[in-house]
């Protein structure tokens, strides 16, 4: 089955919702005028109930097939939110917001899902529920956490989920996935390293913690070379490198250090953790000083679950002709928490050849949009057939 023929149809609608949405980028929980919209055309669509709220500004929509009797119930998922980033493309329906842009392609995924949505609830040519869920603040606000916190799976019946991203660098409209672990924890730390400040002239009177933070810095790279099993993946990344002191002639007395942790697994993720303070606490030791850590843990690890991402493949072959396989991404994705509560898979359609997401130059490309849809529809249509 290619290309479901009303998507082609539907095509330059959903591509003017995508570049309205685009125009008007709100970030985190702030999709104010982006889940009204939502919301507006579920009910204009005839969804059998829209529900607004979820997760703070998270909208549902629900749609029942021709009829229920499966009794099975699928979540499809997309994500509203843009990124503080200033829009550099140029395009005639950039950014009307500074330094607010869809940059991560969530504006086409929103559009993309709003139309099989619509094509749904034309045909409702399944034997089911589907409910399209609508979350704000995927970067990194954890908005996915959120609505499940708000009983999102529970309210609904919700049995399956679903969720998809454009990728940059694949052939538009192709399609890849993995099954297993797929997009990476992604945890943050502060470390605060104290000694004892002075004259730089006069280091033996100090306990320096620049030079203490400086091994520790080198210390932390370890954790990959040296504690992890080298085939698995890690990264430990220090960010920012901040002295208490701006002058030239003065020791500071501490220290503060930022950075991130992308790991595969909860073990590498335990594993990551125990070291960053072990060597905190020895390093500073070693030294006469002190580091304390603040160990952030944000989205889990991404796992696509066996079943459902054979099943997914499959929808996507019988649209493309083909479903890739997915390399691993250490970036975060908050569909991890969905996927946690129920079993479900995670697909990328390709972008084109366009810049990565979180570039001020990178653009969703409409041209995904009717294999995007396709997919949607399928997922429905052929797990719950009518
Ligand atoms: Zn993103
Ligand atoms: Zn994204």
């Amino acid at each position: 089955m290619p290309i479901r023929n009303r998507f082609a149809e539907l095509h330059d609608e959903i591509t003017a919702w995508r570049r309205d949405i685009h125009q008007n980028p709100e970030i985190l929980y702030e999709t104010h005028r982006t889940s009204a919209l939502v919301a507006d055309k579920l009910k204009e669509f005839g969804c059998d109930e829209v529900v607004t709220g979820i997760g703070r500004t998270g909208v549902v929509g629900v749609i029942r097939g021709r009829s229920t009797g499966s009794g099975k119930v699928i979540g499809l998922r997309a994500d509203m939110d843009a990124l503080p980033i200033h829009e550099a493309t140029g395009v005639e329906y950039a950014s009307k917001t500074p330094g607010a842009m869809h940059a991560c392609g969530h504006d086409g995924h929103t559009a993309m899902l709003l139309g099989a949505a619509r094509y749904l609830a034309e045909t409702r040519n399944f034997d089911g529920t589907a409910v399209v869920i609508f979350q704000p603040a995927e970067e990194g606000g954890g908005g996915g956490k959120e609505m499940c916190d708000d009983g999102l799976m529970e309210r609904f019946g919700i049995q399956e989920v679903y969720g998809m991203h454009n990728w940059p660098g694949k052939p538009v409209g192709s399609f890849a996935i993995r099954p297993g672990s797929f997009f990476a924890a992604t945890d943050q730390f502060d470390i605060d390293v104290t000694g004892r400040g002075g004259h730089a002239a006069k280091p033996h009177e100090t306990v320096d913690p620049t030079v203490m933070t400086a091994h520790l810095v080198t210390m932390l790279q370890t954790i990959a070379s040296r504690n992890a099993d080298p085939v698995d993946q890690v990264v430990v990344s220090v960010t920012s490198f901040q002295t208490s002191s701006n002058a030239f002639n003065v020791i500071p007395a501490s220290v503060h250090l930022k950075g991130t942790v992308r790991t595969m697994s909860t073990g590498m993720r335990d594993l990551a953790e125990r070291r960053i303070r072990e060597l905190c606490e020895h390093v500073a030791a070693g030294f006469g000083g002190k580091a304390e850590v603040t160990y952030h843990r944000g989205y889990p690890v991404m796992v696509n679950h066996e079943d459902q991402t054979d099943f997914a493949a499959d929808v996507a072959r019988r649209i493309a002709g083909d479903c890739g396989e997915a390399p691993l991404v250490m970036g975060g994705e908050d569909f991890a928490f969905m996927l946690e509560e129920r079993p479900g898979a995670y697909i990328l359609v390709g972008n084109g050849d366009t810049a990565m997401v979180h570039n001020p130059e990178y653009n969703f490309n409409d041209e995904a949009i009717p294999a995007g849809c396709s997919w949607w529809a399928g997922i429905v249509e052929e797990r719950m057939p009518g």
